[in-house]
């Protein structure tokens, strides 16, 4: 079962990680596409490794130093907004690998899907989006949606060999990132410096903000929701501190299943790659001995309020995950270039929610039209 990959952000945290698992399997894996968006030096060491036929640098500023680097091995390079919608639909490849940050995951994977890629989905932002679309796209065109978020990964990981057995529930889990039980009065004056200290988890600088201000978990019932066909109302969010329980499927007759062990994203990226087949691997294993208390709590949604407007969103349906999304986008920016405090994020979402218009069954073009519009008023937020 060789599986011929594109990576689009093989230089982030998710990319780097996957590249370790397509070293540590070489019979497996065959690296056809590599993409990243600003660091050349990162993704030309890595062609110059693993081969790959194509690259896209996304910042053309830093073309001539990708291609004088890569064109002597015979790799070609390619740049420019329309590439990597391109690059994805190459024959060689099977399984796309989205691993890129934000908004720009959504119409590289719409093309991958039409193409007929299976598709192993990190960037989760693609399905707040435009959940319904890309969902139904791929059933259309009999592509499968592999989750390599842990908490995703977790869930359908319990429902190997029970996908007969109508869900009544997923409880997905949270650490509580590094704010948990925290009150507004300490958070009105963190710093970036803070919010980038994830107890459990080394991420790309957007997601690490994302699971400080609970947004995090808000997209991943949005992603879930999507991935899994549920209700709102079947979604329960816990907040367990140690991240051991990766997430939880509750079936009709009452059982939970649980799937857990060290938080390791190379668990759940090796395992969307491999889908059926779970690779022996070196990762560490848990012990028991070290973690005597597993300990669950609820989200105080109070004073992280991101939580309530993704399942707000989910209500109201139409482009409404949609402009959280790009509000999000702005906000985390913002904050991270120290122009507005942490607690004035979800005030800038909110505001968004109120602001962009609604669409109820929106298309594509719709999607591309609410992402302008909400990042345009988000821009003109003032406090
Ligand atoms: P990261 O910031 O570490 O890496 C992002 C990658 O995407 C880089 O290679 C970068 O060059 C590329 N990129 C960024 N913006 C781009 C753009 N506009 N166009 C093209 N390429 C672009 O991010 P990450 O932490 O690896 O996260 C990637 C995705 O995976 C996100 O959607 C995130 O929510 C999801 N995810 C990450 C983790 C994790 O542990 N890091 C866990 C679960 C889900
Ligand atoms: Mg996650």
């Amino acid at each position: 079962m060789k599986r011929n990959l594109a990576i689009l952000g093989s230089t982030g945290s998710i990319g780097t990680q996957a590249l370790e698992v397509v070293a540590a399997n070489p019979d497996i894996f065959e690296v056809e596409v590599l993409t990243a968006q600003n660091n050349a030096d990162l993704l030309i060491e890595q062609a110059a490794k693993f081969q790959p036929n194509v690259v896209v640098i996304s910042n053309e500023a830093l073309y001539d130093k990708v291609f004088s680097a890569l064109d002597p091995l015979d790799i070609k390079v390619y740049t420019g907004e329309k590439s990597l919608s391109s690059v994805v639909q190459m024959e060689s490849i099977n399984m796309v690998l989205t691993a890129l940050v934000g908004y720009a995951g959504l119409i590289p994977t719409v093309a991958a899907i039409k193409a007929g890629k299976h598709i192993a989905l990190a960037n989760k932002e693609t399905l707040v989006v435009a959940g319904e679309l890309v969902t139904d796209l791929a059933q259309k065109n009999r592509v499968d949606i592999l989750p390599v978020d842990s908490e995703h990964s977790a869930i359908f990981q319990c429902l190997v060999g029970e996908f007969h057995n109508p869900i009544e529930k997923i409880i997905l889990t949270a650490s509580g990132g590094p704010f948990l039980g925290r009150d507004r009065d300490f958070l009105k004056s963190v710093t970036k410096l803070q919010a980038l200290k994830h107890p459990n988890w080394s991420m790309g600088a957007k997601i690490t903000i994302d699971s400080a201000s609970l947004m995090n978990k808000g997209l991943e019932v949005i992603e879930a929701k999507w991935l899994f066909g549920l209700t709102p109302d079947q979604i329960e969010v816990v907040v367990h501190p140690q991240s051991i329980i990766h997430s939880m499927v509750q079936f009709e007759d009452g059982s939970i299943k649980a799937q857990m062990g060290l938080p390791d994203m190379r668990v759940p990226i090796q395992f969307a790659l491999s889908y059926p087949a779970r690779l022996k691997s070196d990762f560490p294993r848990f012990d028991f001995s070290k973690y005597p208390s597993l300990t669950f709590q609820r989200p105080d949604i109070q004073t992280f309020r991101n939580l309530g407007f993704a399942f707000e969103a989910l209500s109201q349906g139409g482009n409404m995950a949609c402009i959280v999304n790009a509000a999000n986008e702005i906000a985390v920016a913002s904050f991270l270039r120290d122009e507005i405090g942490f607690l004035e994020m979800s005030d800038l979402i909110e505001d968004c929610m109120h602001r962009v218009s609604f669409v109820k069954t929106p298309t594509l073009e719709d999607y591309i039209r609410t992402d302008e519009e909400a990042r345009r008023i988000a821009m003109e937020f003032s406090f």
